[in-house]
Formats: structure tokens, sequence, C-alpha cells
């Protein structure tokens, strides 16, 4: 009796040896702490902290009034770790008292045909980190939807060593895991929208023409496949520097309805005439974890200095793009 305890307990740990051995050393990165550690806190990082707590308080006085403005608002988000989810829901649910949110496809509608009669807020998100299966659904409690953007080449990646590598050379964040084919249809279902992001998140503006071509093509190929006919393309890293203006004028002669940047402002509702330009998107970076103060800041910021150049490709694109 006592034999066979000893048999099996012995048994019992040497098994356990093995499978705690063999799980991968892999750990992702679960919480926005983890990732702050990642990324380390610089003397730069609390100067910044302390400055955007100052501008709040001057910028403050305006939040009432530049927060009724009628315009067309793009807020982006990347991640909602597990400890953002509160500071995030009490952010979406204060801005869902003063903007109506619309979906990604109605707010670049709207600016085309130039029906912006109220202040109207879109979201989207880039990169198809799985956690931001968290933030769409703080953002189903108020009818809000996103527009998902993915790279095709981490949809379903499950690689560890993959997602590593692809993390911190392309992302530049620790390993988190991505979204899956059957969440993006879930997330499809609830009324969000996909669009594309190029395949692997490479720098559009370091590909040949040609090169982004085929990029463009190979994503919205497998993306059309999975998801349906695909209207928005958000090009990586997201500074005017990151794109030009051919690689966006095929974006638009494939058949695309917008193409989004991630240059800070938003877009007023004096109209966007085709004949002056093609549209550019801009968008204010919203982290789940900062303070609302900061993120009222930006946007209050954006609603006082828009103008109707944020309709169009920047300049700099017309003579070198
Ligand atoms: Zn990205």
């Amino acid at each position: 009796m006592f034999a066979d305890r000893a048999i099996t307990y012995t048994f019992v740990r040497i098994l356990s040896f093995f499978t705690v051995t063999a799980t991968p050393i892999m750990s992702y990165c679960t919480t926005f702490t983890e990732f702050q550690r990642y990324l380390g806190r610089s003397p730069r990082y609390y100067a910044r902290r302390l400055a955007l707590d100052i501008l709040h308080i001057l910028e403050s006085p305006k939040y009432r009034g530049n927060f009724k403005q009628p315009r067309i608002h793009f807020l982006y988000i990347h991640h909602i770790f597990e400890d953002e989810i509160a500071n995030f829901r009490k952010l979406v649910h204060e801005l869902a008292t003063s903007h109506t949110f619309i979906t990604h496809s109605e707010a670049v509608q709207r600016i085309k045909d130039g029906t912006v009669d109220k202040p109207y807020l879109a979201w989207s998100s880039d990169d198809g980190i799985q956690n931001n299966l968290n933030a769409a659904s703080v953002l189903e409690e108020v009818g809000a939807s996103c527009c998902f953007y993915v790279n095709p080449f981490s949809i379903n990646l499950t690689d560890e060593r993959a997602i590593k590598q692809f993390c911190a050379e392309k992302l530049d964040m620790p390993p988190v895991p991505f979204l899956n084919w059957s969440e993006i249809e879930v997330l499809q279902k609830a009324g969000h929208e996909i669009g594309a992001h190029t395949y692997a998140h490479d720098r559009v503006s370091q590909l040949s023409l040609e090169n982004f071509q085929e990029d463009f093509y190979k994503t919205d190929t497998i993306l059309k496949q999975h998801c349906g006919p695909i209207q928005h393309f958000a090009y990586t890293y997201g500074t005017f520097n990151d794109c030009d203006a051919k690689a966006m004028d095929f974006v638009y002669d494939s058949g695309y309805a917008s193409g989004t940047s991630a240059v800070r402002g938003c877009h007023p509702p004096t109209g966007y005439h085709a004949k002056e330009g093609r549209l550019l998107l801009r968008r204010d970076q919203i982290i789940g974890a900062w303070p609302i103060s900061h993120s009222k800041y930006f946007i209050s910021r954006s609603v006082r200095q828009m103008t109707r150049d944020n309709h169009y490709y920047p300049k700099t694109w017309t003579t070198d793009g």
C-alpha cells in the first residue's frame, strides 16, 4: 500500500517536473503595469506627466465649450489591458454625455457629405491585440462601435517565438496575444468594423511603391476572404513621414473609402471637397490607463486647433510624395 503510494507520488513528481520544464518560459504581458515596466519610466516620462497636469488645468475651462463643437473626432487605442478597463470605461461613459458615437464608416461619409451637425466621435484601434476585446465590450455598453485595424500576419499567430519577435521589432512592446479569426468574426457580428493595417506592420515609407502595392493587395485579399469587403486603411506608425501621397493614392484608387494617419487632430464641419485634395484622417490617441484629464486635454486641444486643412494630405506629401 505504502509502496504503491510512494510509486504514484514519485511518478507524479517526475511527470510534473517534465510538465513544468516543458511549459514554455514565455509569459504574455497582461497588465498595463507590466507594459510600462517594459518601456521603463525615464525622467522624461515624469516631466511629460507633470506638463500634462498643468496643461489640463489651463485648458479645462474650455472643455465644455470645445466638446460641444460640431465636428468628426476620431479617437484610437492600441490596447486595453485588464488594469486599464475601469479607467477606460470612465472616460468612454463621460465622453458619451457630450458626444454622439458613430461608426468609422459613418464618420468618413459625414466628412465627405458635409453632414456634421453635432459633435461626433468615432473609435478605432490599431494592431489587433487580443485585449481589444476588453475595449469592444466597454464601447458596446454605450452603443459605440470601433474599427479594428489589423495585420493578417499576427491574426491567429500562436508561435510564441514569432509573437515575441513581432512585438519587439514591429510594435515595441512585450509579447501579447493577438486576435484570432473567430474573435474577429464575433467583433464584426457585434457591429464593429475591420480595417487594413498592412500585412506585417511594415513602415510604408520604407517600402518601394511596388512592394507597398503587393503588401496592400495581399492584406486586402486575406481580410476580404474572412471579413468581407474592407473599406478603410490605416498606415503603420502614423506620422506624416511614415507614408506618402503615392501609396495613399493607390489605396483610394483600389476603392477604399478612407486612409488614416495617427496625427492628432479632428475634422471640422466646414466641407471637404474632393477637388481640393484627397482625404487623410487625423486621430487622437487614447491610452486607457492615462488620467482622464490628459485625454480630455488632447481632445480639447484638437478642437481648438482644427482647420479645414485637417481633411487633406499634409503639404509635405505634395512636394516630396
Ligand atoms: Zn500599428
